[in-house]
């Protein structure tokens, strides 16, 4: 019986109604219009998305099933190992950082904005710096592993991603004066919507959101992100205000008359566990084993993906030069 009571508050804390149940249970619904009252209907949008998703998978018969399988292995896998680590480096980041802030925020509209924006701004650093540099995008490569694109996605992290990238956002909003308070309800946004663009072409055909597209990061972009050809690779690193991509010239529109190809470069099993989750892994150790001089292995560590030390790069920047050189020519 203890199984099944932990399987059920396993199902429950996976579809986020817990916090919903609880507010029915007690029988005062007037608390659905307070903040955690709206945060508990949010919640379970994204994972009933999912399912419903996974129902139209189904019934159009798309072969995404190998997608969820492995995405459902590492939901349970980080569940248990990643998600401590991170909620502790928040906490740690803090603490260290916040006395270091010129100055402090408070709740108020215009510095939420500027609260957003600082922490886009951290979230392109670690997104920029998990697709070039080989040994980050260790940690990034799970995922972008998948084939397909759909809310499963969401979950394919490898465990170390999350305390990884949640140091880096934290400390630069803490740095730059955001206080936590308002640090969280910006990850909460940011977690939900990071979610939402990832939803698949069952759902949502054409991802662009219509006007939305031209004003903020859009399913489109993110989609587009997720890419292996040779135009979109390495582009489109925000979340939800794509204003960086566009300050630093990695923002990417999806076009008409290129099928996006999902999934990384890299000659591998998608459906295998261990090869999503640390294939990367074994690739670097390797080319780091055989490189020549210290010097080399240490650049192999450092540099982008696809760098050679014998000049042969095939990174995606030699990728999307020899694509846009072609493309000018024809
Ligand atoms: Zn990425
Ligand atoms: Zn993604």
């Amino acid at each position: 019986m203890e199984f099944l009571e932990t399987l059920y508050n396993e199902v429950i804390g996976f579809l986020g109604i817990s916090q919903a149940l609880e507010i029915l249970r007690s029988g005062d619904y007037s608390t659905f219009t307070t903040y955690d009252g709206i945060v508990s209907l949010i919640y379970p949008i994204i994972p009933l998305l999912l399912i419903l998703e996974l129902i139209l998978g189904f019934i159009y018969k798309k072969p995404q099933a190998k997608v969820y399988k492995v995405n459902f292995l590492i939901y349970i896998f980080n569940r248990f190992v990643g998600r401590f680590i991170a909620i502790a480096m928040v906490a740690l980041c803090i603490g260290l950082f916040q006395q270091y802030a010129p100055f402090q925020t408070t709740m108020t509209w215009y510095w939420f904005i500027y609260g957003y924006i600082v922490w886009e701004l951290g979230h392109f650093v670690y997104h920029y710096l998990g697709h070039k540099v080989r040994l980050f995008w260790c940690l990034h490569s799970t995922h972008h592993a998948p084939e397909d694109m759909n809310l499963s996605v969401t979950h394919a992290h490898f465990f170390l991603e999350a305390p990884y990238a949640d140091t880096i956002r934290t400390t630069v909003c803490i740095l730059l004066g955001v206080q936590p308070e308002m640090l969280f309800l910006i990850m909460f946004i940011d977690g939900t919507y990071g979610a939402f663009i990832h939803i698949g072409e069952n759902i949502l055909k054409n991802g662009r959101l219509g006007f939305l597209n031209k004003i903020i990061l859009t399913p489109s972009h993110h989609r587009v992100h997720h890419a292996k050809n040779p135009l979109y690779m390495d582009t489109n690193f925000c979340n939800l205000l794509n204003i960086w991509d566009k300050v630093f010239k990695t923002y990417q529109e999806e076009q008409h008359h290129i099928q996006i190809e999902y999934g990384i470069t890299r000659e591998m099993d998608s459906g295998n566990f261990l090869d999503v989750y640390f294939g990367e892994i074994v690739a670097l150790a390797k080319d780091v084993w055989n490189a020549p001089g210290i010097g080399n292995k240490f650049r192999y560590l450092l540099m982008p993906p696809g760098w050679n030390h014998t000049g042969n790069h095939k990174t995606a920047k030699v990728a999307r030069s020899a694509y846009l050189e072609s493309a000018k020519a024809n």
